[in-house]
């Protein structure tokens, strides 16, 4: 397009992420900007070519929580107006909660587990997923609870433990989970990869 239209589309864009005097800030410079607005003009610039999937890694890092919240606001409704699909990267488990339909935990590379939002979060299957959720800090928690934590370190990625990646962290790891990777097991909506899940009864894998 010429050069004119490539300006009045992109003062367009910036301002339907809500960036004020978009053709002011299209003559500035980053560094004259705030984080959030950076954060704006990045999602416009990703949304400029019409795509049908908005891929946001970490899209919220960085940010206050006010702006945070600005932001994934901001995300939520483009998704909606232009029924694009988004995947979301976060480590923030509070923005997935809020935003995500489906959700995939991921550990050391791999898919640990999958399903609808909802359930992952209420009833985790994987221990990695449930000690995840162990560890958000509960507001309602007396003072001076201590906090959960996972022990030890994220493995070597270039010498990844052997069988399930998680075991050197896990408290209900067992021999076989030290020589035999757990496959990611399908029921209805949901997906896990775990020889001991969460929710199943201790006696269910006697003999294995
Ligand atoms: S497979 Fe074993 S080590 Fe891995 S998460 Fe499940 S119980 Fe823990």
């Amino acid at each position: 397009m010429s050069r004119r239209r490539a300006r009045e589309q992109a003062e367009r864009l910036l301002a339907s992420v809500g960036v004020p005097e978009p053709r002011r800030v299209l003559r500035g410079y980053p560094h004259q900007l705030s984080g959030g607005m950076r954060q704006r003009i990045t999602i416009a610039m990703a949304l400029s070519c019409d795509p049908e999937v908005l891929f946001a890694d970490e899209p919220t890092t960085a940010l206050d929580v006010t702006v945070q919240k600005q932001i994934m606001r901001l995300l939520h409704r483009r998704r909606d107006e232009r029924d694009m699909a988004m995947v979301l990267v976060s480590h923030d488990l509070s923005v997935v909660a809020d935003h995500a339909d489906e959700v995939i935990v991921m550990y050391a590379g791999r898919i640990v587990e999958r399903g609808p939002a909802q359930a992952v979060f209420t009833t985790p299957r994987m221990r990695y997923t449930e000690a995840l959720l162990r560890a958000v800090p509960d507001l309602s928690a007396p003072n001076h609870t201590r906090l959960a934590v996972i022990d030890g370190r994220p493995p070597d990625l270039v010498a990844p433990p052997s069988g399930c990646r998680f075991h050197p962290r896990c408290p209900f790891a067992r021999e076989r989970c030290r020589s035999d990777e757990p496959p990611l097991t399908s029921a209805h909506d949901r997906s896990h990869a775990c020889w001991y899940p969460a929710d199943e009864p201790e006696g269910a894998h006697h003999g294995r």
